[in-house]
Order: C-alpha cells, then structure tokens, then sequence
C-alpha cells in the first residue's frame, strides 16, 4: 500500500492570527482539505474524503454563499482529487472506493467527480444528508453533491474496537488495512478513518477537532474555537472526543499518527513523513 497526503482544496478564512493562533489580522490563513488517496494491493485505489469537486470549483455558487464567503475556498481546478488522481499517473475510474469522514460540503464535494466508486459513509450520517432537517443541516449538505446518486455502501455495525474506541471492520470489498471509527458530535454520523501503512495507523480524524492544539495541548485559536461550537451538531460530544482522540495520540505515539482534515501543520508533518 502506498499513501499519498493531498489538500483538495485550501479554504482561507480571515484573519491568519484566529486560524493559526499567531499572524496578521490582516492576511488570510490557510486550512487543507487534508485527504488520502491509498494505493491498494487488491482494491484500485481508495480516497478518504474528497474537498470540492470540478464542477465546484467552476460554479462556486453550489457551495453557497455563505460557505464561500466565511471559509473562502481557493477554486483551482489543480487542487480537486480529479486532477490530482490524473496528476500522479492513473484514470479517475482507478478510484473504486471513497471514503468519507461525513457528507459536509468540503468533504463530499468530489463525490460527482468519482460516481463509479462504491462510497463508505456511516448509515446516520447518510440519512442525516438525505433529510437536511435543519437550517445548519440545509447549508452543509448540498443536494448537487449527492445528485448522481452515489453507490452508497453505509456501515453502521461496530466490531473489535481500535485502542478503545468504536470500529468498524470489514468495509466491503475494501482490505483489513481500513477501519472506520464513529465519532458523532461535529455531524450526526461523523466517523474518522484509520489506515494501516505498515507499522503504523494513519488516522484521519475529520472534522472531530481543527488544530493540533486540541489533541496536543496548548491554546486553541479563537477562530477555530468559535466556528467548531457554529457548527456542531452536538458540543458536549465534540468535546468528549477531543479528549478520546489526545488520549490516542499520547497513549499510541509511535503507532497512530492522528491528524484533522483542516491543520496544515499537521498535513505537513504527514507529507514529510511519508518522505523520510
Ligand atoms: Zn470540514
């Protein structure tokens, strides 16, 4: 198995100093859509969670409005998973499986770009997306993303838990290598994806936290702290997970490496990793 990092879509919200904790008021900071394309030896390759599509990126208005102008997307056609699939040598049909942390727009926008692909999501959030029950729910899932009827595969059912949290095992058609570890509370469904690369787990952690501070100690920058609370579903939940999660990056330094969908330092670590 081979894991590549890429950030299928920068967002850059203002100012650089709430984002990042230290900076300009007056610059932009920067926040990954940190998502994996995995290699596999029997299954094609394998993404974990997608950024925005194509189509997103030329008519922005899908997003809308508000999405676009708080979290202000870079729309480079280079950055989508699909060009990014072609950049490094394959077929956009060599993509048999996604993976999605959950159906949040910047996580399930390249979802039209892969519409053979079979899409692991957990049941709770698949129908969490199809309802759209309320005004929050209604601005982050957007119909246009799931308008080519995706091959859905929902997992629900837990089996052996992974360092004393929930998982879910056996995906089907996808190998051992994958797991799903359900952390509702930012979403109805929310789960994080764990990877094997060898001796150790590549965990992607989703949207159950923003900046490394969480999981590692040390202050949370006010921006972040104040758009998690805007758009959880359930708060105390969020941060009982917090907890868990910094209980599992401590506890299994060597052999879990935790990261969020949207800390670039924590992108950049994995990127340099994979080149030491
Ligand atoms: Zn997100």
């Amino acid at each position: 198995m081979r894991i590549h990092h890429l950030d299928c879509c920068t967002l850059c919200p203002r100012p650089e100093r709430w984002i990042h904790g230290r900076g300009s008021l007056l610059r932009a900071g920067r926040m990954p859509a940190h998502c994996l394309l995995v290699e596999t030896d029997t299954a094609g390759l394998a993404l974990v969670d997608t950024g925005i599509g194509a189509e997103d990126v030329a008519r922005p208005e899908r997003l809308g409005r508000a999405f676009v102008r708080l979290a202000a997307p870079r729309l480079d056609p280079a950055q989508t998973a699909l060009a990014q699939v072609r950049r490094l040598g394959f077929a956009p049909e060599d993509v048999r499986h996604v993976l999605v942390t959950h159906l949040d727009l910047d996580h399930a926008g390249g979802l039209p770009d892969f519409p053979w692909a079979a899409v692991h999501v957990h049941a709770d959030e698949l129908a969490a997306a199809r309802a759209r029950a309320t005004p929050r729910e209604r601005s982050r899932y957007r119909r246009e993303h799931l308008a080519h009827a995706p091959r859905f595969v929902p997992f629900s059912s837990v089996g052996e838990p992974f360092f004393g949290l929930p998982a879910v095992r056996a995906l089907p058609g996808l190998p051992a290598d994958f797991l799903a570890v359900p952390l509702p509370g930012h979403t109805r469904g929310h789960a994080c994806v764990a990877v094997r690369d060898g001796e150790r787990w590549w965990f992607h952690a989703g949207d159950a936290y923003f900046h490394h501070s969480t999981i590692e100690g040390g202050d949370r920058p006010l921006g972040l702290v104040l758009f998690e609370r805007l758009v959880a579903m359930d708060a105390a939940r969020v941060a009982a997970n917090h907890a868990r999660l910094a209980e599992l990056a401590r506890s299994r330094r060597e052999d879990v490496r935790v990261f969020s969908a949207h800390d670039l330092v924590e992108l950049e670590r994995a990127r340099a990793a994979r080149e030491g």
